[in-house]
């Protein structure tokens, strides 16, 4: 089973200047840095996470496990970023492997459900899921 990002709506408006235009549930990028304030009033993109077909972008998403493989995932990537024109080669493959890797290693740390936002460079917790284990309840 792999965990991996995507864009949810959950936690939406708990910061005044949280926003998506991702309208389901879709596999996420960090979008590229213009700015380094992820509370600038001009651009969100240090607060944004980009839909990888969309490219609509979302100030949330949530960690979610399928058994989607690692090399799947990255394809993802690949496949995404040629839709936008760009370059197939050994930069832009090892450019991709290392971003979707990142994201890989950070969504493992936390189990799914978990809401994060981004700032800047980071990724936090917004809110982990409800544990809900019946099973493990003892009377
Ligand atoms: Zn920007």
């Amino acid at each position: 089973m792999l965990k991996y990002f995507v864009s949810t709506h959950r936690t939406q408006g708990q910061r005044d200047n949280d926003f998506t235009s991702i309208a389901g549930t879709e596999l996420v990028d960090l979008t590229g840095e213009c700015h380094d304030d992820p509370d600038s009033p001009i651009c969100g993109c240090a607060r944004s996470f980009v839909g990888i077909t969309s490219r609509q972008t979302s100030t949330t998403a949530e960690v979610t496990e399928t058994d989607m493989t690692a090399a799947e995932y990255i394809g993802h990537f690949h496949t995404g970023l040629l839709a936008l024109g760009w370059k197939d080669d050994a930069n832009t493959r090892n450019g991709i492997i290392d971003a979707a890797v990142e994201l890989l290693l950070l969504a493992a740390m936390w189990p799914a459900g978990t809401v994060v936002e981004r700032r800047g460079r980071e990724i936090r917790v917004r809110s982990f899921p409800s544990r809900r284990r019946p099973g493990l309840r003892r009377s």
